[in-house]
């Protein structure tokens, strides 16, 4: 079994009304998949982080020709070696989104080579479903603070109607909005108020604060019963993290900024996270991503890995989110998001608070074509 050919193809969709977390608005979605064919004409789908600039031309220019010949079945030295191919040719940048996005695809052609599904090929299920928590409580363009607290207030209530009993919302106004940390906190606690205290509840200030906020909004958070605090502060501060998950009762997660083996090592040794979250399509996809689970299983951390793309990085996170050792739970971001839900021919669909896990080969997800025709942009 060979390459035959690799190709990227990048997807966008103008949202209506453009959302903030404390970084960024954001006002399309955007993806960059990858589509690997081998010589029998079976076909394996991967995701890159980010935009489709970049990536795209990388896939196609760069690891294109790299990959073509050689057998899909190789998947994890084939991730290394274009790991030191990349180092070597553009030094300081490693493009991990690329990495990602070939590696998964690879891992989906060789399930369905074999006729099993990937889970299976990483050494075996360990659930059928895996419960899932509802992502999203981002912000629209609002008058005041209150239309905000009400908003955010509201799609909470409608996550738990849904069955959900696990929360995420974004804290971090200041960069937006100017309101300074104070008005974080009383955007949790009235979600805590709404929800009560049955309902598992956790916050991500997308690295918003400096030490000393994080530090005060963190024991505010703990009195709120607050599950994880992500991303407190920027990612380049491990030292940070490991101080500040020392210091308070909140535990610490984070892990979407950092990719392959050797960052995380240098963050589970550092204890700087409570809970520690890869991304399939940043972290140097399926390989990456199940080796930092087993590096986190040895450090006594729990991996709850971060996912925030299209039916594709959906499938290949529940995938290996079968295999997490321990009580992983599902990200499951409920923004509204045309390419998210209608990519695959059968949606991934919560059944109460749970999520069930495909056992088709491969990745399990079936691309619908016509949708994919619909949303590409280069064609
Ligand atoms: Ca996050």
């Amino acid at each position: 079994m060979e390459v035959a050919s690799v190709e990227a193809i990048p997807l966008r969709r103008d949202l209506g009304e453009r959302f903030a977390n404390a970084q960024k608005w954001i006002d399309s979605r955007e993806y960059c998949l990858v589509r690997i064919e081998a010589d029998d004409g079976r076909v394996g789908w991967g995701e890159c982080w980010g935009p489709t600039a970049g990536n795209r031309e990388l896939v196609e220019e760069y690891v294109a020709p790299f990959l073509r010949g050689r057998d899909p079945r190789d998947v994890e030295r084939i991730h290394d070696d274009l790991v030191y191919e990349l180092r070597s040719s553009y030094h300081s940048y490693v493009p991990a989104s690329v990495v990602s996005g070939v590696d998964i695809a690879l891992w989906d052609l060789y399930g369905k080579a074999v006729g099993v599904p990937v889970s299976t090929l990483l050494g075996g299920r360990r659930r059928d479903r895996v419960r899932a928590y509802a992502t999203g409580h981002f912000w629209g363009e609002v008058e005041d603070f209150e239309e905000l607290r009400t908003d955010v207030v509201e799609e909470a209530e409608g996550h738990v109607a849904a069955g959900f009993d696990a929360l995420k919302n974004k804290i971090g106004l200041a960069r937006h909005f100017g309101w300074d940390a104070e008005k974080d906190v009383e955007l949790v606690r009235a979600i805590r108020e709404a929800v009560g205290d049955d309902v598992r509840l956790m916050t991500d200030a997308n690295h918003a604060y400096d030490l000393a906020d994080a530090r005060r909004v963190a024991e505010e958070l703990a009195a709120l019963d607050v599950y994880f605090f992500e991303e407190p502060v920027p990612p380049r501060n491990v030292e940070h993290y490991a101080a500040l998950n020392d210091a308070v009762e909140v535990p610490l997660a984070g892990g979407e900024c950092w990719a392959f083996q050797h960052e995380f090592d240098r963050v589970l040794d550092a204890g700087a996270v409570g809970y520690v979250q890869p991304d399939v399509t940043s972290a140097g996809g399926i390989t990456s991503t199940r080796r930092v689970a087993t590096m986190a299983d040895a450090a006594n951390v729990q991996c709850l890995p971060h996912v925030f793309g299209s039916a594709v990085a959906l499938a290949a996170s529940l995938q290996v989110l079968a295999t997490i050792p321990g009580g992983p739970m599902l990200e499951f971001d409920r923004t509204p998001n045309p390419i998210r839900e209608s990519l695959a021919v059968d949606p991934v669909t919560n059944d109460g608070n749970e999520v069930p896990i495909p056992d088709a080969p491969g990745l399990g997800v079936e691309i619908d074509r016509d949708v994919l025709a619909e949303f590409r942009v280069d064609v």
